[in-house]
């Protein structure tokens, strides 16, 4: 049987639960799975918000069967869920990456289904995907400059900005990404997508293959973006630190929803504990 508080626990000296995390009304939504008026009333008005949504990547075969999610001007909001519950899958459908079998996707009341990844990175959505992310061969300030070729002219605004986050970057900007390690390669990452100005960024398991002091900085990393005005969609595997630091969490499962809640409620929701994350709050 695991024991679910023994290690990324709460109470882990160094990284304290943020008081602030979880002040968005919380919406609660048990395994009936067919109950969407939480979502439907709270949604409304989100900066962004799936509904319904049904995708897969072949035809007849459908890996999410109707999610439902929505994020908030300023909020941190978490994923967690097993392995194959189809997190990926999700950030990748409100990208434009994987196809939109039925349901919808709804950026500041404008619908974007189906739309491709550099229109949706025009209209303000950044996305980092959890495995190449970076270009290895290109220096930290070529990734960069990839990042807003879409709006070449701000680079130097923006790289600022990034440079303010991510202040190594900018020591090492002529350093090839290739050379840098797991969590530098994160920082250029997170960085590249910041350049286009994204009201909100979908990151995809930001912590995943780090040691776990260097998942804690990217944790604080996130929050960091998160108050600099930047709204975030986070999955991760390190579900018990995502929803310390996240103000709403999903739990999906089998492609669908099974829980939602302020991540404080989720982490100490008996059910979630005992069905997700036993061993998903493991630090690997
Ligand atoms: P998670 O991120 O929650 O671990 P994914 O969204 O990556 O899950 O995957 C959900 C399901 O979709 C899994 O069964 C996986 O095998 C399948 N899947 C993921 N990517 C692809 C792909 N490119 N082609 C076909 N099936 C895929
Ligand atoms: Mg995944």
């Amino acid at each position: 049987m695991t024991t679910p508080g023994r290690q990324g626990g709460l109470g882990e000296p160094g990284f304290e639960v943020d008081p602030e995390a979880g002040a968005a009304d919380a919406q609660v939504r048990g395994s009936d799975t067919t109950d969407r008026s939480a979502h439907l009333a709270a949604a409304d008005g989100a900066l962004l918000r799936a509904d319904e949504v049904v995708a897969g990547y072949v035809p007849g075969v459908n890996i999410l069967n109707g999610c439902d999610l929505y994020v908030e001007d300023g909020e941190l909001v978490g994923i967690i869920g097993p392995n194959g519950a189809g997190k990926s899958t999700l950030l990748k459908a409100m990208f434009g990456l994987v196809t939109v079998g039925s349901g919808s996707v709804v950026l500041r009341g404008e619908t974007i289904t189906g739309l491709k990844a550099h229109s949706l990175v025009r209209k303000g959505v950044g996305f980092v995907p959890q495995t190449e992310n970076v270009f290895p061969s290109l220096t930290i300030e070529e990734n960069l400059q990839m990042g807003c070729y879409q709006s070449s002219g701000r680079f130097a605004e923006r790289f600022e900005f990034v440079a303010g986050l991510f202040p190594a970057l900018a020591d090492r900007r002529k350093q090839r990404a290739g050379s840098l390690s797991g969590g530098e390669r994160q920082m250029v990452a997170m960085g590249r997508a910041l350049m286009m100005e994204p009201s909100v960024l979908l990151l995809d398991e930001p912590s995943a293959g780090l040691s776990p002091a260097l998942q804690d900085d990217v944790f604080r990393r996130v929050r960091q973006i998160n108050k600099a005005g930047v709204s975030v969609v986070m999955v991760e595997q390190n579900a018990r630190r995502c929803l310390q630091i996240c103000d709403r969490g999903y739990v999906l499962d089998q492609g669908r929803n099974a829980y939602t809640a302020r991540g404080a409620e989720l982490a100490k929701d008996p059910k979630v504990i005992e069905l997700y994350l036993g061993t998903l709050g493991k630090v690997p």
